[in-house]
């Protein structure tokens, strides 16, 4: 799924012999998934796994269930690069065709996506089985208490590029044929989220902005450790996540690897890598010390949803599964996301409105405002447990034993568990007060358009005015030696201090006291690991000794 501390990821992996610790997940039961035969079989099925879905099969498979009169509405967000529609599907019961009308039902709206990195198939396929499936169902379901808004294919130019797995996907089970990672434009969609350069993410935003979910769920594919789960997962990783990362970590997750296990016999665990000091010569190393999860910048996009005031989770399908595997534990997953997030409906409401009114209340009185961290490391305190592992042995040729494992290894099926400290959360580095607003120069448009695209609300200033500020004198800019995703990623270090400010009218005003709140702080505080400032929009306006042109409002905006 994402190579985030390295590509070096591959992880160490395990030489053991004689050991048969049954950990692997007893697989007793699949997921509920439909046995009528005369409704429409995915690519994945009709080929017995032997395939993933193209585009047009995606389409027409979506028509043949409208033709049978399935009770879905079907939109698009918007278009790809290449102008591809990206088709949404909508499914509750009643069934609606509007944000207004799925708000009007008063339930909880999950918004699935799969497909991001087009070679990661499963969270597609599983989606086009999932529509299928609840359109079908017969008697009361869990379209009944929620709203499920699916998007099978949201990289679906990636999903068309079609080359072999050995070239697109190296460390990964089957199909033969996927797509890539990265978009037409070549950008990983999944780092997107912050400077939105892809039209795909900007149809996210939008979808987001209107049709407000209360969970997004992101179907990916693991590319590392050779564990031993069908699955795993993350919450929004990032500490300015308070409520909705919090909870899906401490309160749903837990939850869902219970039911996983009880219902599915789908052993899952928090999404992570062993330590990876190992290269690709050591992969039968014996050493594994830590089990690491990955970055928590908000340009990940389960990590920027949590910094909407929203649930988020990440969904890692394990690769070294075979296709159909993957695709049941995906399903099982979703589902069971579902089902949890309908019973929580109330809980996940409250806690909805605590973040809303939390960052509008600091907005308002920000001298008495909660610190929001900008920076962070991982975990200082990891706690111990057990992780389970399969042993790996050498054939001692150059044979290759099974797709995605490297050529002269072969896998044992034997598992193991070791008790090793895990790293599945971060801690703060850096935290700041917001202010009541943001000022931005008049001429800072770039930066204003994208604030409203991720439903920011900015202000024009229409006079002249004076206020007490804080301004941001700049002691040290620094660019990252290797571009990332086109850019140099930029880190400011200075020092704040107050002062007057005029005003000019045509300026832009950020108030903080919105639901956005937490986003628009994120994007425009200047020592931000994952904002404006890191992605270059103010590159021009940035000198050592100057002031970072966006000025912080202390006294509550009229
Ligand atoms: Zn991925």
């Amino acid at each position: 799924m994402k190579l985030g501390r390295g590509a070096a990821m591959i992880a160490a992996l395990f030489l053991t012999l004689g050991c048969s610790a049954a950990t692997q997940s007893r697989e007793t039961t699949s997921a509920a998934m439909t046995s009528d035969s005369r409704l429409p079989r995915t690519r994945a099925e009709r080929t017995n796994y032997a395939e993933t879905s193209h585009y047009a099969d995606v389409l027409a498979f979506l028509d043949s269930l409208q033709a049978l009169g399935a009770p879905f509405w079907r939109g698009s967000i918007g278009k790809t690069t290449e102008g591809r529609e990206l088709p949404l599907v909508v499914l509750s019961r009643p069934r609606v065709s509007s944000p207004e009308e799925a708000k009007r039902l008063g339930r909880p709206i999950v918004y699935v996506q799969g497909n991001i990195h087009a070679g990661e198939v499963e969270g597609k396929e599983a989606l086009l089985m999932l529509i299928r499936d609840l359109s079908f169902a017969r008697g009361p379901g869990i379209l009944d208490s929620v709203v499920l808004l699916a998007q099978p294919i949201y990289n679906a130019d990636g999903n068309e590029r079609f080359a072999s797995q050995e070239k697109n996907r190296r460390s990964q089970n089957g199909p033969e044929m996927v797509g890539t990672r990265a978009n037409a434009q070549g950008f990983d969609l999944n780092r997107d989220y912050i400077k939105v350069e892809a039209p795909e993410t900007r149809a996210s935003l939008a979808a987001f902005n209107e049709w407000q979910p209360d969970v997004f769920v992101d179907l990916h594919t693991t590319d590392g450790s050779y564990h031993g789960y069908a699955l795993t997962y993350s919450p929004s990783l990032n500490p300015a996540a308070f409520f909705g990362g919090v909870y899906a970590r401490d309160s749903l997750l837990p939850v869902l690897r219970q039911r996983m296990r009880d219902r599915h016999g789908f052993e899952i665990f928090d999404y992570g890598n062993f330590q990876d000091e190992y290269g690709r010569g050591d992969l039968t190393d014996t050493v594994k010390t830590g089990w690491y999860t990955y970055e928590p910048y908000p340009r990940y996009g389960t990590n920027y949803f949590g910094l909407r005031g929203r649930i988020s989770i990440l969904s890692e399908a394990f690769s070294h599964d075979p296709f159909e595997r993957r695709v049941k534990s995906t399903y099982a997953f979703v589902r069971e996301i579902l089902s949890l997030t309908a019973e929580r409906a109330a809980e996940i409401r409250a806690l909805e409105r605590r973040a809303d009114s939390s960052i509008v209340a600091w907005g308002k009185d920000p001298r008495h405002a909660r610190p929001i961290p900008l920076r962070s490391r991982m975990t200082t305190q990891p706690l111990e447990e057990e992780v389970v592992y399969e042993d790996l042995v050498r054939t001692g040729d150059s044979s290759r034993t099974q797709p995605g494992v490297p050529r002269g290894i072969r896998r044992t099926g034997h598992y193991r568990s070791a008790k090793m400290k895990v790293y599945d959360r971060f801690e703060p580095t850096l935290e700041r007060r917001p202010p009541a607003a943001y000022v931005l120069r008049a001429g800072d448009t770039v930066a204003v358009r994208l604030l409203r695209e991720h439903g920011v609300e900015v202000r024009r200033v229409d006079a002249n005015r004076d206020a007490r500020v804080q301004v941001f004198t700049i002691d040290s800019v620094v660019a990252a030696q290797r571009p990332f995703q086109g850019h140099r990623e930029v880190r400011l270090e200075g020092k704040w201090n107050e002062r007057g400010l005029a005003i000019a009218a045509g300026s832009w005003l950020v108030p903080v006291a919105q639901p956005m709140g937490v986003i628009a702080f994120y994007m425009l505080e200047p020592e931000s690991d994952d904002g404006l400032v890191a992605w270059n929009f103010f590159d021009s306006e940035l000198t050592v000794g100057k002031e970072y042109p966006v000025s912080r409002v202390m006294d509550a905006m009229p």
